[in-house]
């Protein structure tokens, strides 16, 4: 039977979360934007909150409570979600870690002590991964990796989940390995780059310049860490759109309470319908997206593929979030375009994940690959010549 409710111990999670992420995560987001300050305190208060809350109840602690955990935590601070989702998220991307890499890594993710942040994309492969140019080369009991990561999120990080190639003769996705880098190797260095958004997160260059590791730090077997982390981005990618669809949800919230507020021409803002139906346009969206997102994370719950579903997520739920962003910054009027409000901020931040993790096109074109899969036997398929 199809339910679409929230259980109680979820409801209330929301309920609570919202409201510490508007007491304690939104006095601080301006001032982390404008300091370029990693939010590491509220990070953990958020985590700290987590861990209490669901103590006794783990086995309740499931994708569905990392999604409520986006939605609320971005209405407070987009910065703080993605290393405060706790176990059910870390257990997504640590799926293929040995036993010896959690236990070095796991504790200080889980508490906010450390970040760990993924190195996929370079100059000359971005939505095409399988142009990766970085190498690792086999000496010895180890690996030595070259390359330059040119687009990392949380550069600050602790260690670094690295993609180069291991099989020279092997092309496109294939023969790519990951490997666990801890931040003080030698051979690294680090260039942070100037971003329009998420700015508390410093984003940038990592290079790999002989860089020396055991064997011990691959990642799986090698030669498949491109299919590995396809799993774990269908789940990323709705927790993207969550994080997308909270930031806008607050501020279709502040817009409802400014629209009844402000007088025009004689009348509440909120009593022209042009205004009125704007919002009502982009709650529908939003409502749309949100549940597209939490279907994402119950198919992964319940063992069923969702990459179909992760990439109509990932591009239809920060698109949506922009354009509800953009809409309430204009209904704001000069006062939304001020970074007195967070307005702009959130529209900033959103827009970064428009692209980050994959853009629009790049989802589309898994949606499309599925669409003319089912009888492109008999049809033919999108780029045939015949
Ligand atoms: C905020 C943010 C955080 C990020 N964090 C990380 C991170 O932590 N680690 C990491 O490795 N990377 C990260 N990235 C990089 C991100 O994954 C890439 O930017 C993304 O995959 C796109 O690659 P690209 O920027 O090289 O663009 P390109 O691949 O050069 O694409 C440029 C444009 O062409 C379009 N395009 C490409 N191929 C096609 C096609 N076949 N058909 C139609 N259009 C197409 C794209 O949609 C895009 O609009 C991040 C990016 C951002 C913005």
């Amino acid at each position: 039977m199809l339910d679409f409710r929230f259980t109680p111990a979820q409801d209330a999670y929301r309920r609570q979360l919202r409201e510490l992420a508007l007491k304690e995560l939104l006095p601080h987001y301006r001032r982390n934007d404008e300091e370029l300050r990693y939010p590491k305190e509220q990070i953990q208060r958020v985590i700290r909150f987590g861990n209490d809350y669901w103590r006794g109840r783990e086995d309740e602690w499931d994708l569905i409570a990392v999604g409520i955990n986006a939605e609320e935590v971005a209405r407070g601070d987009f910065n703080c979600v993605l290393p405060s989702l706790g176990a059910p998220y870390q257990t997504q991307l640590f799926a293929d870690f040995s036993e010896a890499q959690r236990e070095r890594w796991l504790p200080r993710l889980l508490s906010g002590e450390a970040m760990i942040a993924l190195g996929i994309t370079e100059p000359a492969a971005g939505s095409d991964m399988g142009r990766l140019q970085a190498r690792a080369v086999r000496r010895g009991d180890g690996w030595v990796i070259d390359g330059v990561k040119n687009s990392v999120s949380f550069l600050n990080a602790e260690v670094f989940y690295v993609f180069a190639r291991t099989d020279p003769a092997a092309s496109g996705w294939q023969g790519i390995s990951a490997f666990l880098v801890p931040r003080d190797t030698p051979g690294l260095s680090f260039e942070a780059v100037d971003d329009l958004g998420c700015r508390a997160v410093p984003r940038g260059v990592l290079r790999l310049d002989g860089v020396e590791v055991p064997d011990t730090a691959r990642v799986g077997e090698p030669g498949s860490a491109f299919l590995r982390i396809s799993r774990f981005f269908d789940v990323n990618r709705a927790v993207i759109g969550l994080k997308c669809v909270g930031a806008a949800q607050q501020s279709i919230d502040e817009t409802v309470a400014h629209a009844r507020r402000r007088v025009v021409f004689g009348a509440p803002m909120a009593a022209h319908q042009s205004v009125s139906f704007a919002l009502a346009e982009a709650e529908t969206h939003l409502e749309l997206a949100r549940w597209q997102c939490y279907r994402v994370l119950w198919l992964r719950q319940q063992g069923i593929p969702c990459q179909r579903e992760g990439a109509m997520a990932k591009w239809w739920a920060p698109r949506v979030a922009a354009e509800a962003l953009h809409k309430c910054l204009l209904l704001h009027g000069h006062y939304g375009y001020s970074r007195e409000l967070p307005i702009q901020q959130r529209l900033r931040d959103v827009i970064g994940w428009q692209i980050g993790d994959g853009s629009e096109e790049v989802m589309k074109l898994i949606v499309t690959r599925e669409l003319f899969a089912r009888d492109g036997a008999t049809q033919g398929t999108p780029g045939d010549a015949g």
